[in-house]
């Protein structure tokens, strides 16, 4: 098959990280986690004591990040400057922080070329908030992941209880809705479906009908 670009978009907790990387196994496609970059400017920003709103230093470390992904195994793990961050990253304190970062214009900005870079060769399946609306306009396969808040809340505490840890329903959910907000309200690149994507609701839907779904979508694009 050709050498698509695939963006998969949507919410957080609606399973794009799971379904973009079985698809991308499917179709022997490479995979570049947006979400990962931005929280990797989070993390250094924090670790660094730069506040999450100082656009101006954040969009320096963005401009400045050296990033790398790595398949071991089943795991994408992520680098920055040589260290791996891929728990570092997925604290909620750098969930919130990514998507405080990323409403900020200059650290957008310093991120596109970056991601454009990175998925630019096609082969590619791209998951994010805006792969299919800024970061690949064209892309030929446009994805929009979505399902309700209660379910994404259950998954993300599923998640949660399987990597040992408790969490309050309640809390996540209000995380998850904190989240949605800034990401979907923001000036710059707000998180929404492309006009020419396919939007698919996961709420029902196991995780197999997903990965099929999406590359049924594909397929028929490739043609
Ligand atoms: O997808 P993930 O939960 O890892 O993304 C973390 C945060 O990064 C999101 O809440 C969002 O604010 C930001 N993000 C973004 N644009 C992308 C990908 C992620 O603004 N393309």
């Amino acid at each position: 098959m050709s050498a698509l670009v695939v963006t998969i978009d949507g919410p957080a907790g609606a399973g794009k990280s799971t379904v973009a990387k079985r698809l991308a196994r499917r179709l022997d496609y490479r995979l570049l986690d947006t979400g990962a970059i931005y929280r990797a400017v989070a993390l250094t920003a924090i670790r660094a004591g730069v506040a999450l709103d100082d656009e101006a230093r954040l969009a320096a470390i963005a401009a400045a990040l050296d990033i790398d992904f790595r398949f071991e195994g089943d795991v994408n793990h992520v680098f920055v400057a040589g260290e791996d961050v891929t728990a570092a990253i997925r604290t909620p304190e750098a969930s919130q922080g990514a998507s405080k970062v990323s409403a900020w214009p200059a650290v957008r900005a310093a991120l596109l070329e970056l991601q454009r870079r990175l998925g630019g060769s096609g082969g590619v399946v791209v998951e994010g908030r805006d792969t299919g609306t800024v970061v690949f306009p064209d892309a030929q396969a446009k994805v929009f992941l979505t399902a309700s808040d209660e379910e994404r809340a259950r998954r993300r505490m599923e998640e949660l209880r399987a990597g040992g840890k408790g969490a309050d329903l309640e809390d996540v959910l209000r995380e998850i809705r904190e989240r949605d907000a800034r990401d979907a309200g923001r000036d710059v690149a707000p998180m929404r479906a492309a006009d020419d994507a396919v939007i698919v609701d996961s709420s029902t839907m196991s995780l197999d009908e997903v990965v099929v779904a999406l590359e049924t979508v594909v397929r028929e694009r490739a043609r």
